[in-house]
């Protein structure tokens, strides 16, 4: 099996995969609330183009992919894309990252198309704050999905949850206490400076020490275990609780030295860093395979070691700009 590298000896075998830019919601820390021109439907890639791509990336040594967006449950071909990209030789794991808005009208079919597994994003179990989060969304549209999803036995489905200081950080009992009877990985995530000005930011970014210190106040035994798949995640378990949760810092704690992954956008560039402005059209080339993986290679020969998020100016020591997209263009 071919194994991908980058120049510091990264193996490469995970794809992130936006499908679409579109999003059903306008959450705070993601885009702005006046929403962002959409990209033209002949600028997005379309379901052939992503599959020869996954069998590209296949042959390079890529076996997981996870799909995102903007919001990929409305792309009205997610379905099919699902099960094309799981029948690609060599991947073994597809997973999603959705809102949930939709998933009680796709859950069951994309279960049935090969999906393995879900992360579900959902920031309060409030419903006016989850209306002004999200600047607009009906929670209970997204606990329905969650509950459909959960009798489908999918591979352990996580939240993830965005904090941000003064909205949400006060719910971080609430939701570890809702891994006592739900067999979820509730994955609390440190806010990070995509597409946000770097002033608002620096007033709403909250580092995850609270999570630990809500545990200790309130006699909460953790410990940390191994999830399979769990990525840039640290993950623990309460004394007799049957989920766990997750911790995701990359700016408290970067994690840069496990990267294991390339972001394709919408509409068809390569990151290597989701931070950085560096990307390549990599759309021309799909059709290629050769050109397809002299891009790849070319990018990754040159992936820095580090974001740098949320450094100082004075302090970075890569040359570059960050990166135009909001997260919504990149898909997290
Ligand atoms: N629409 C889907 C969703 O919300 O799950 C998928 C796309 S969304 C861009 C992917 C993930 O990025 C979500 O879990 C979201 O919470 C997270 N995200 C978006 N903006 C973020 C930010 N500025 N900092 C940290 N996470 C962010
Ligand atoms: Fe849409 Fe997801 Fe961004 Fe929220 S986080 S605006 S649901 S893409």
């Amino acid at each position: 099996m071919e194994k991908l590298y980058d120049q510091y000896d990264r193996v490469h075998d995970y794809v992130r995969l936006s499908i679409t830019d579109r999003c059903n919601l306008r959450c705070v820390y993601c885009m702005p609330k006046e929403g962002l021109p959409f990209f033209p439907t002949d600028k997005v890639l379309s379901q052939d183009e992503i599959v020869q791509m996954i069998e590209n990336f296949a042959e390079m040594g890529i076996s997981k992919v996870r799909i995102t967006g903007g919001e990929p449950l409305l792309r009205t071909d997610v379905v099919d894309i699902v099960r094309r990209i799981k029948a690609v030789k060599g991947i073994d794991d597809v997973s999603i990252t959705t809102n949930g808005l939709f998933l009680t009208k796709k859950a069951k079919a994309l279960k049935e198309a090969g999906l393995d597994r879900l992360n579900i994003s959902l920031d309060t179990f409030q419903a006016q704050r989850y209306k002004e989060i999200t600047r607009g969304g009906n929670i209970e549209q997204v606990l329905d999905g969650i509950n459909a999803a959960a009798e489908l036995n999918f591979n352990k489905i996580k939240l993830n949850v965005v904090l941000i200081k003064g909205q949400n950080d006060d719910e971080v009992l609430d939701f570890l206490k809702y891994t006592q009877y739900h067999d979820v990985n509730v994955r609390f995530i440190e806010f990070m400076p995509i597409g946000n000005s770097e002033k608002t930011w620096k007033k709403e970014y909250v580092g995850l020490q609270n999570v630990f210190k809500t545990c200790e106040q309130n006699g909460l035994e953790y410990s940390p275990i191994e999830l399979k798949g769990n990525g840039p995640s640290d993950n623990y378990q309460i004394k007799g609780f049957k989920g766990s949760f997750g911790l995701i810092h990359p700016i408290s704690s970067k994690f840069c030295e496990n990267c294991n992954r390339l972001r394709i956008t919408a509409d068809g560039y390569v990151k290597a860093c989701l931070y950085w402005n560096e990307e390549i059209d990599i759309r021309k080339a799909i059709p290629d395979k050769k050109e397809f993986q002299r891009l790849i290679q070319k990018l990754l020969d040159r992936k820095p070691l580090n974001h740098e998020m949320a450094m100082d100016e004075s302090d970075r020591v890569i040359d570059k700009a960050p990166t135009w997209r909001h997260m919504s263009q990149i898909g997290g």
